[in-house]
């Protein structure tokens, strides 16, 4: 039988209904509807798709039990690798990674392997998530700071070992990203918080509200415990430097989205966040950030809602969904275009933004092609609200409350190939050392640094 060549869709939200909720965009497979995908696969004997897979998830031996509809014994196969399936299903950058490898892109689009794990995630929380076995106990014990998808996976792969875990996170929830900066209609907190408490079952214990490197030092940890991982992530906002920045209505992309997100400013009157979105919204920057900023301006009360970029569509960074739900939804781009002043009214309240057309030039180290002024052509855009959202570095907290700590060019701490900083015992991954990435590479540097710091505890004996 011929396979057919477009993935089975995924049903969602009308876009003009969703731009005034929070609820989240696509529903998700039927079981029927997982195990028609699923058939699509050809399982290919070297399969592709699991070198693209950070997390080395046996994607083949899942998707061939959904297509047999055996839910379980996938959800087994799936779990092995990964503790968070539910949330890599909804933000992993697939075409990127696993279906970007995959075979049947030379003939059409390539197996729904996030809609697949998603699918497997959702039926498991559904039924009711089976407590994970507990392991023989080692006598160890690790410090994991951070609760973000980087300490987490650390966390449940180094307590699957035997090994006791405590972890230390500066906010009032674990999650990270996850639950300050993804938005609820893209990424349900309750799902956030259902995946964590899987791995708390592993017997991880989280402590929040301590700040490591204020309220306790790395090396007060050092002490307490065998050995230490930092997943403490890129929460520093870049700024774009220009004149008018600290005017009322500019707001860095992480401020704006903790706000709505993790203080929930969008259920007002039950939270009383403050953050006004009315009028025009602006957002600068073209990746997952921006288009959760652009969307959820548009949510928050938004007339309009603009991103403007200073290169093409084709070098946008954001994932080609995220794009794609932000057109529906109507979101302007403004491309090849560069703010240079936010101007403000007599109450220091922004009321424009004055910016430059560009074109491309030759590429930049990144390999993009580098985006060029060209003289005279400033113009003004009115607007009530500006969203800087064009990247954030390191935070520097850790690195500066240690001096042993070496840090790079950002300021991300320095690792070698195992995960292990300049300070021996102490051992880093996610966002704190390969500067903003994504959910999975930093859940891959957790589980990479979780095999190397058993191998350590190990050779401590
Ligand atoms: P984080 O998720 O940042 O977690 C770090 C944790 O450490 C936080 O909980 C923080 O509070 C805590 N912490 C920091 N300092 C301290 C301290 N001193 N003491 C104790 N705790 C501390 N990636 C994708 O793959 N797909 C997407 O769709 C996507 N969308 C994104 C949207 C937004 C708005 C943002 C900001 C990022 C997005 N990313 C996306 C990127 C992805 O979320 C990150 O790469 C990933 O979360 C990094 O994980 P991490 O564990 O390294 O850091």
């Amino acid at each position: 039988m011929a396979v057919k060549k477009e993935k089975h869709k995924m049903p969602e939200q009308d876009p003009k209904k969703r731009i005034t909720n929070f609820d989240e965009v696509p529903f998700g497979y039927s079981p029927e509807v997982a195990i028609e995908e699923a058939k699509r696969c050809l399982q290919c004997k070297n399969h592709p798709c699991t070198e693209g897979c950070p997390v080395e998830v046996d994607i083949p031996n899942f998707i061939k039990e959904i297509a047999e509809g055996n839910f379980d014994k996938a959800v087994e196969v799936l779990k092995t690798k990964t503790s968070l399936p539910a949330v890599c299903g909804r933000v992993c950058p697939y075409e990127n990674q696993c279906e970007g490898n995959c075979t049947l892109l030379k003939i059409g689009e390539p197996v729904a392997i996030g809609r697949l794990e998603r699918f497997l995630a959702d039926y498991e929380r559904k039924k009711g998530v089976k407590p994970p076995k507990k392991t023989k106990p080692t006598g160890k014990k690790v410090a994991v700071v951070g609760a973000g998808p980087a300490g987490l996976t650390c966390a449940g792969d180094l307590a699957k070992m035997g090994h006791e875990v405590v972890v230390y996170e500066a906010l009032h929830a674990p999650g990270g990203v996850l639950m300050y900066g993804i938005p609820e209609f893209r990424l349900p907190k309750a799902i956030v918080h259902a995946e964590v408490d899987y791995i708390k079952k592993l017997g991880v214990e989280v402590n929040y509200d301590v700040v490591v490197g204020k309220t306790i030092l790395v090396q007060e940890l050092l002490d307490d415990y065998d050995s230490v991982f930092i997943g403490t992530g890129a929460g520093l906002p870049n700024w774009l430097n220009i004149p008018g920045e600290s005017l009322d209505g500019v707001y860095s992309a992480n401020e704006f989205l903790t706000r709505v997100n993790m203080m929930k400013a969008y259920d007002f009157p039950h939270h009383c966040t403050p953050c006004k979105v009315g009028g025009i919204a602006a957002t600068f920057g073209a990746g997952n950030v921006a288009m959760d900023c652009a969307r959820t301006s548009l949510r928050m009360g938004a007339k309009k809602s603009y991103i403007i970029y200073r290169r093409t569509e084709k070098e946008m960074p954001a994932r080609n969904e995220e794009i794609h739900h932000a057109k529906q939804e109507g979101v302007i781009f403004k491309l090849l275009t560069s703010p240079i002043e936010f101007i403000g009214d007599d109450n220091g309240k922004i009321k424009a933004v004055k910016c430059i057309e560009m074109k491309l030039g030759e590429p930049d180290d990144s390999g993009r092609r580098r985006p060029v002024p060209i003289p005279d052509s400033e113009f003004t855009i009115e607007i009530d609200t500006a969203l800087v959202a064009i990247g954030q570095s390191p935070n520097p907290l850790v690195p500066e409350s240690m001096k042993e700590l070496v840090t790079e060019k950002w300021g991300n701490l320095k690792v070698d190939e195992n995960g292990e900083t300049t300070v021996k015992g102490v051992f880093a991954g996610g966002d704190i050392a390969t500067g903003a990435a994504t959910v999975i590479l930093a859940m891959g540097a957790g589980k990479k640094a979780a095999r190397a710091i058993d191998e350590y505890l190990k050779s401590k004996k």
